[in-house]
């Protein structure tokens, strides 16, 4: 199995480091051919109006076509990127998930926050999450899950075989969170 971390821009190589952990092995997302035998892929974390400059429009349909038999998972800014509609300011996004989100929401860079967090699908035990101006999902559709709040905002959700959090598993010492899209992976192949 190979895993694609999309590398335009942002934190992917954290992620990188957290697949070798896990001993999987991970590719550099640059360009559209870089897909080609990856089975799943991790939008990370960084700046999602960046992204989707350096994201042509060629690129954007290729990542449309891959999630369509694939699992994608959006961290922060990839959750920006794979939201069904973006606020403040409205912005393009790859729509794989049914929700909307607001960008900056929780304020500027300086309220930037670290909360511990339960989370169901590890039998409601508390983790670490690590907030860097992050997004606040502001509605999500029907046949959407939360699978995790805080202060009743949600931060983390999935629908079908793709997933969203709002926060950074990368920066936390665990591996659960990548374990989780590694098994939602495996269930799509
Ligand atoms: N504020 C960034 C954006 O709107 C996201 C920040 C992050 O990924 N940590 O794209």
């Amino acid at each position: 199995m190979i895993i694609g971390i999309l590398a335009l821009q942002g934190g992917f190589e954290l992620h990188e480091h957290k697949l070798s952990e896990l001993r999987v092995e991970s590719r550099r997302i640059i360009y559209p051919k870089d897909l080609n035998n990856v089975q799943g892929l991790i939008i990370p974390g960084g700046e999602s109006s960046t992204m989707l400059k350096i994201c042509n429009e060629l690129f954007f349909d290729d990542l449309k076509n891959f999630a369509k038999l694939h699992t994608v998972w959006g961290i922060c800014a990839g959750a920006i990127l794979i939201a069904g509609k973006v606020e403040n300011p409205n912005q393009k996004s790859l729509e794989l998930i049914d929700f909307s989100i607001q960008r900056n929401a929780y304020g500027n860079q300086n309220d930037s926050f670290i909360a511990e967090i339960k989370f169901g699908f590890l039998n409601d035990s508390l983790r670490e999450c690590i907030f860097i101006r992050a997004p606040k999902i502001a509605s999500i559709g029907p046949s959407v899950q939360s699978l995790a709040t805080h202060n009743e905002e949600i931060v983390m959700i999935e629908q079908t075989r793709h997933l969203a959090s709002t926060f950074h598993p990368e920066l936390s010492d665990n591996l659960d969170f990548h374990e989780y899209f590694l098994k939602k992976v495996k269930n799509a192949v």
